[in-house]
């Protein structure tokens, strides 16, 4: 019965790098037949009040939510959290910390841009950011395909916004211990953000999974728009294996750049335990 809720628990909005407002989101996923939601916007929760009223108005129950950029093992990691207390002051200030370094980094990326050719990116990222303290590689590859240099997102990021390329940047983002205790100490639950996508060895990805067990993380997304089919099986496996909860959601950006839209992903598989059991008590009902 639980499995079978239409959950959707990884989306953005334009307080990060969506293109649609936190009403905008809540009203598709509604549409789209999700039952249970969380917005959950990079290193921001300016957006969670207004998501949950949105939602309510709508009938749909409501998590808090939030996707934590965190650094590990010199790879960026993504960590969600989910039915946390947002209005937790550590919470808030850890994210603004996190966030903080934001405006260098698109000010030195910009720079590297320059020095290949590209010209005005930092102005032009600008144009599509809806938050000023929440600047992204997206807005810049939304820019680059505005400009020409590429017909799709993913391009920008292959041949510009990733390790190795002009325009990429390294950065140093939250602890994973931070995030993890930011989260679980405001009453949520800290779950790894699609893992079939980091550039880790089986070595790396088993020290980023016991790791963040240790430090009190509970859980994982095994059904994301971010993996493929056999991940599903990999990440249901390793949750069962590791006894982490799992999570569900389409890591929706924008209607025509993802290719997951809310709601539409396949249950999870009926061996999992699904993260929203254990949240029970923090799911905000209209
Ligand atoms: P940032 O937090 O500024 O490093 O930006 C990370 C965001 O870039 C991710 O959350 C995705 O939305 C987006 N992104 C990363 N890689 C790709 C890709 N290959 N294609 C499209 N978007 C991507
Ligand atoms: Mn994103
Ligand atoms: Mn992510
Ligand atoms: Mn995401």
């Amino acid at each position: 019965m639980m499995l079978t809720v239409n959950a959707d628990l990884h989306c953005h909005s334009n307080v990060s790098d969506g293109t649609l407002s936190p009403e905008e989101v809540a009203a598709r996923a509604h549409r789209n037949g999700v039952e249970l939601w969380s917005l959950t916007d990079h290193d921001e929760i300016g957006g969670q009040s207004r998501a949950r009223e949105a939602a309510h108005q709508l009938g749909m129950n409501y998590l808090s939510g939030s996707e934590i950029s965190v650094t590990f093992a010199g790879e960026t990691v993504h960590i969600v959290g989910l039915g946390f207390d947002a209005t937790d002051t550590e919470l808030a200030q850890g994210l603004a910390a996190t966030r903080g370094g934001r405006e260098q980094r698109a000010r030195n990326m910009a720079a590297d841009l320059e020095r290949v050719g590209v010209h005005g990116a930092f102005e032009g990222a600008l144009k599509y950011v809806g938050n000023p303290d929440l600047i992204s590689r997206t807005h810049f590859a939304r820019y680059m395909v505005e400009i020409g240099l590429c017909k799709e997102l993913s391009d920008v990021f292959k041949r510009y916004l990733t390790e190795g390329k002009p325009g990429y940047v390294r950065h140093q983002w939250a602890k994973l211990g931070d995030a993890v205790r930011w989260i679980t100490e405001a009453g949520g639950v800290a779950v790894i953000a699609h893992p079939g996508r980091y550039d880790l060895t089986p070595n790396e990805e088993f020290a980023l999974f016991t790791e963040f067990k240790a430090l009190g993380g509970l859980g994982v997304e095994v059904v994301t728009g971010s993996h493929t089919v056999p991940e599903y099986q990999k990440y249901a496996d390793l949750a069962c294996e590791l006894d982490l909860l799992a999570s569900r959601g389409s890591d929706f950006h924008d209607p025509r750049e993802s290719h997951t839209d809310l709601g539409t992903l396949p249950a999870l598989p009926k061996r999992v335990t699904p993260v929203w059991e254990a949240l029970a008590h923090r799911i905000q009902r209209p």
